[in-house]
């Protein structure tokens, strides 16, 4: 599953246990119950991601001081 940050920046989460895994590594398991990552789970962070920096970067240029 995927979870959002406070930042609003997309997290994966176990699927298993619901604790945010690889908190920023490159784990291969999640920390907590050892569940391991999917190809699934990779592309569903991948494409939360991407989706979150376009939002990121819109609303970057929508500024208009710099
Ligand atoms: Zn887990």
């Amino acid at each position: 599953m995927i979870f959002t940050n406070p930042a609003g920046a997309p997290e994966l989460a176990c699927d298993q246990c619901g604790c945010r895994w690889f908190d920023r590594t490159a784990a291969e398991t999640c920390y907590e119950c050892g569940a391991p990552v999917t190809d699934e789970n990779r592309a569903e962070i991948a494409a939360a991601l991407a989706e979150f920096e376009a939002r990121r970067l819109n609303n970057k240029g929508n500024k208009p001081c710099n």
